[in-house]
């Protein structure tokens, strides 16, 4: 069959044009015939910051005669979409609705992206889309990134499967679950490593994060907790400790647009105007940007002298205004950071206060990536015929892992599948 199709000019190639041996900044190629489609377009972790660094793929930048016929996005991490800034406005781009929302409207609330004009099509997890002789089917999965996508690829005589970012211990590990009914007996399984380079060996679930949280929140202190609003399972997380000590979590316009743009995901996911939560209008550049939403938001506005006057009913969502206010206040504060340890560099806001009122910083957190076991579980259930490591500093740890059937690819070579 493969000879057949290399004969018919259909020969399919993978290359993995960045992600082979670093964690980000993923491009990944299939290509059969002249049908050229990349999975994910992302910047490194650490190019974020700066230029966009482009990998060498032809028809792909705005300049170029565009020649890559789609682009499918797995979730919006910038490591995973960072680069479509570069990208030529023709190319049709695959993403579901919330990744949508996230990566045109919350993320330029923080910092433009240019990611502007450009041809984005809404696709739902389930969906297939055929492109020339390629099918592409998008599943849900579980990933802190809410309405993550992996991607099943049938090239007529192969299937190939592409994880994205993926995990088994939040609330939604059931659609991880049905990714690897899917997957099963694929031809090629394109898997994330992002753990294996790390100490911690195991993640706690986040309904474990909620118990955690309890234990503070109920103390007789004002909790100030620092989490990321696009990560809704977290979100999910701190709300329902907050419900169940019956305080008061208190948080910002960019926290309640953000919930706002989740809202596509269906009723169950919490509003602004829900039980138990109040506004806060920091006075910061979200603020300003949101301020035809304010009028709206009104209805739970409460202001910090509310606040401060009985302190221990509120979980305060953080900021950098309501942690300087704060301090200037009172000492007697919870300060919890659920987020990934990376970010508690000295200039944290959260390592300088902690810092300066000899507070210890209690750190709340799991990833959004599946531990070693859970990969080897996910590796074992689909059991494909070829295991291509990505987004993994730890390539070198796959066969010890996962068995003698590991393929490496380089970072721009194509393989013939
Ligand atoms: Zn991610």
């Amino acid at each position: 069959m493969e000879q057949l199709a290399n004969s018919l000019g259909n020969a399919t190639y993978l290359t993995l044009y960045r992600g082979s041996d670093q964690i980000g900044g993923t491009c990944i190629e299939i290509k059969q015939g002249t049908t050229r489609i990349l999975f994910d377009c992302g910047l490194p972790l650490e190019g974020t910051q700066g230029e966009p660094c482009r990998p060498k793929i032809s028809g792909l930048y705005k300049e170029d005669t565009p020649d890559i016929k789609a682009i499918f996005i797995t979730h919006a991490h910038p490591d995973h979409y960072g680069l479509l800034s570069e990208v030529h406005p023709q190319i049709p781009i695959y993403l579901t609705q919330t990744a949508f929302n996230i990566i045109t409207e919350l993320s330029p609330l923080v910092k433009p992206n240019n990611i502007g004009g450009l041809n984005f099509k809404i696709i739902k997890n389930g969906q297939t889309v055929k492109i020339n002789s390629l099918n592409i089917k998008a599943v849900g999965t579980d990933h802190s990134a809410p309405d993550s996508s992996a991607y099943i690829i049938k090239t007529g005589c192969k299937t190939v499967v592409y994880s994205g970012d993926i995990r088994r211990n939040g609330r939604i590990a059931f659609k991880t679950d049905d990714f690897i009914k899917q997957s099963k007996n694929a031809d090629y399984l394109i898997l994330e490593g992002t753990t294996l380079s790390r100490k911690r060996k195991t993640s706690a679930s986040e309904e474990n994060i909620s118990l955690k949280l309890i234990r503070y929140f109920e103390q007789n202190k004002i909790n100030l907790i620092a989490f990321s609003s696009q990560n809704l399972e977290r979100f999910i997380s701190v709300y329902k400790a907050t419900r169940t000590v019956n305080k008061i979590l208190v948080i910002d316009p960019y926290t309640a647009a953000a919930l706002e743009y989740f809202k596509c995901l269906g009723i169950n996911i919490p509003q602004y105007n829900w039980r138990n939560i109040r506004i806060l209008f920091a006075p910061n550049k979200q603020t300003n940007l949101l301020r035809d939403k304010l009028k709206k938001h009104s209805v739970r506005k409460i202001s910090f002298d509310e606040i401060i006057s009985a302190p221990q009913k509120y979980i305060l969502k953080a900021n950098f205004y309501l942690t300087k206010k704060l301090f200037n206040h009172t000492k007697n504060v919870n300060l919890i950071h659920s987020m990934w340890k990376g970010y508690l560099t000295q200039k944290s806001i959260f390592v300088k206060y902690a810092k300066q009122n000899n507070i210890k910083i209690k750190q709340i957190h799991t990833s959004g990536h599946a531990d070693t076991k859970t990969l080897q579980y996910i590796a074992a259930e689909i059991s494909p015929k070829k295991i291509i490591p990505v987004h993994t500093q730890s390539p070198q740890k796959y066969e010890r892992l996962f068995g003698n059937k590991i393929l490496f690819i380089k970072d721009g070579e194509a393989v013939s599948l």
